[in-house]
């Protein structure tokens, strides 16, 4: 996921950025000159943000872009957090989806081919509202670790009260799954994020 892809979807990415007050048009889906200032304030800041904290591998970037400011900033402080764990190393392997990409992941294992890797419809996934990421974790020769001592270890360095971990969740425990708490439940979040309302709120 980048955030050329989730531009492809005007409407989704106006409520995006409107959300986060830089969008002040119309939610039309159509891309026009307040889409585009928007999208020259969103670059600015992330940017901003970036250079403040520090910058890390081209996917983790490439996913950090798609998620809101704050969710970028957490993101970034929780990278570094764990930057100085022993012997691996933590990359961002996805952020933000579009309630179409949702659509398409969840039908995989279902209608198209492969595995099952989400329970999640359009708007039930917190990825679908720009707070919440997934890591993946790798060991000194770059093999992609998928046990889950490494993902105890790292959310034992990397959680702080801000964040929220799908580790703790009991349903369906999600080790790799990170993302802003919040007082708000998944509808309210989805109403908001739809009505183009604003999202800082959240933390
Ligand atoms: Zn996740």
């Amino acid at each position: 996921m980048s955030l050329r892809l989730l531009q492809e979807d005007v409407l989704f990415y106006q409520r995006f950025l409107k959300g986060q007050l830089f969008y002040t048009g119309e939610l039309d889906g159509l891309w026009g000159r307040y889409t585009e200032r928007a999208t020259r304030e969103f670059e600015q800041a992330t940017v901003h943000l970036r250079d403040d904290i520090g910058a890390f591998d081209l996917r983790s970037e490439a996913n950090i872009m798609t998620l809101t400011l704050t969710a970028q900033r957490e993101a970034r402080l929780f990278l570094k957090r764990v930057a100085s764990l022993y012997g691996i190393k933590v990359k961002i392997l996805s952020g933000t989806r579009t309630y179409a990409q949702q659509a398409q992941l969840y039908e995989q294992g279902r209608s198209t081919p492969g595995a099952i890797v989400t329970h999640a419809r359009p708007g039930e996934s917190h990825h679908n509202f720009g707070v919440a990421w997934d890591i993946g974790i790798f060991d000194s020769d770059g093999k992609y670790l998928t046990h889950d001592e490494p993902y105890n270890q790292v959310a034992a360095t990397g959680l702080t009260d801000t964040l929220e971990w799908g580790g703790h969740w009991t349903t369906f425990v999600d080790r790799p799954h990170y993302g802003l708490r919040t007082n708000l439940t998944l509808a309210e979040i989805r109403t908001r994020f739809e009505e183009g309302a604003t999202l800082t709120a959240i933390t």
